[in-house]
């Protein structure tokens, strides 16, 4: 794997006013983990949205040397992009429009995740276009009522699916759980049940999957009894708690946020600071400015609501945060920040720094909003992931 993962900064440049970095080795860390939690079953990496902002074809590496035996992603553009990275391990992508580009997926070995009888007649089309069978997945809905098949259609899926038997290879059934992380809601063991009925219902059709999938993180961290063949975890490869509340389940976040100080200045006591004056100085102070705002994925609703490490200590948010920056409040002696130096707005936490998990709780979201929010001036960097860097 040495040299195989993309060098994304030029290491002559100069150091970005801001970056995220990813961590490939705790990335790598947690997919070991989750295989332990998942014992013989195996486990697909689900990498889509740009592997939740972590960039996909980096964190895919990253999760095969970790043991993940199958990438999961939603559309077939997503897959082809790590087709085209030469990742050879099974892709499934499981959510496109019916006039989504399935020759090209059928072309690239990407199986198809269908859910409805018209999915399945473009796949079959698209397979007899490209004169090779496709690889299909079934989505079966078991409660969530979201993507799948629902109950009326599943069984003119699998109908469809016999009669297409020469184009389409079943490899696949599975569905998607709406309460994981409320892992004794009794809506799990509801899920269940249908689920083991559609996959029956299947074999009783004589299609026979090499694999049945239900478990996202949550479930893979607390249900055992939802395993079935694969897990197919995302949020807590990236390293995040997908059940905050019962703890970390051994997971290390792989996504750091930093900025560098753009400018050191005093503020009287007495003056405003930032749009709205919505924080006025109680006393002579100094205040640090961010090179970083809402275009770059700091949440405006956060402004005088979270604090960055700097300095060696948390210094917090003063007034609003603007679409390029923030001001955080050194207090009257400046701490001894300099202009250049880091502040640390969100990572592991092992340092004092604030987590994703916090500024999801300040505003009401999930965590996973927060990362797969960052973006614009921020610069992704990769560390670890073999030393290739
Ligand atoms: C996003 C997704 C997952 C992963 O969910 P996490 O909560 O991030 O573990 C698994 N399966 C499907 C179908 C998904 O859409």
């Amino acid at each position: 794997m040495a040299g195989s993962f993309p060098v994304t900064a030029d290491p002559s440049a100069p150091e970005p006013q801001a970056e995220f970095v990813v961590d490939l080795d705790a990335i790598t860390q947690n997919v070991r983990t989750l295989r332990g939690y998942a014992g013989d079953g195996a486990l697909m990496a689900v990498v889509k949205a740009d592997g939740y902002n972590h960039g996909a074809v980096a964190v895919s590496r990253a999760a095969i040397a970790g043991g993940a035996r199958e990438l999961g992603v939603t559309t077939v553009a997503e897959a082809l992009e790590l087709r085209k990275a030469g990742i050879d391990v099974p892709i499934l992508c499981w959510l496109n429009t019916a006039d989504a580009d399935f020759a090209a997926a059928i072309r690239a070995d990407v199986e198809i995740g269908v859910s409805s009888v018209k999915h399945v007649a473009a796949v079959a089309a698209a397979a007899k276009a490209v004169g090779a069978p496709a690889t299909v997945a079934v989505k079966v809905d078991t409660g969530l009522n979201r993507n799948g098949a629902s109950q009326q259609e599943y069984p003119l899926v699998l109908d469809a699916l016999a009669d297409l038997s020469s184009s389409l290879r079943l490899r696949g059934i599975f569905s998607h759980l709406a309460l994981a992380d409320s892992p004794q809601h009794p809506m799990n063991d509801t899920q269940r049940q249908r689920f083991v009925d559609a996959v029956a219902a299947a074999k009783a059709n004589g299609l026979v999957p090499e694999v049945v999938h239900l478990a996202n993180s949550a479930a893979t961290v607390t249900r055992q009894d939802l395993h079935f063949d694969m897990v197919r975890p995302g949020i807590a490869i990236y390293g995040l708690s997908p059940i905050p509340e019962l703890g970390t389940f051994g997971l290390v976040p792989a996504m750091t946020v930093s900025a560098r100080v753009a400018l050191v200045k005093a503020v009287a006591a007495g003056e405003g600071v930032s749009y709205g004056h919505e924080w006025i100085a109680p006393r002579d102070t100094t205040v640090a400015l961010l090179p970083v705002g809402y275009a770059d994925g700091i949440p405006r609703a956060l402004g005088g609501r979270f604090d960055v490490l700097l300095g060696g200590a948390r210094r917090p948010s003063i007034g609003r945060v603007c679409m390029d920056q923030l001001v955080v409040d050194l207090g009257p002696d400046g701490a001894g920040v300099q202009e250049g130096d880091r502040a640390v707005l969100f990572g592991t936490g092992a340092n004092g720094e604030a987590t994703a998990q916090e500024w999801a709780d300040t505003l009401g979201t999930i965590h996973y909003e927060v990362v797969t929010g960052m973006r614009g001036r921020t610069v992704r960097r990769y560390v670890g992931g073999n030393g290739s860097q």
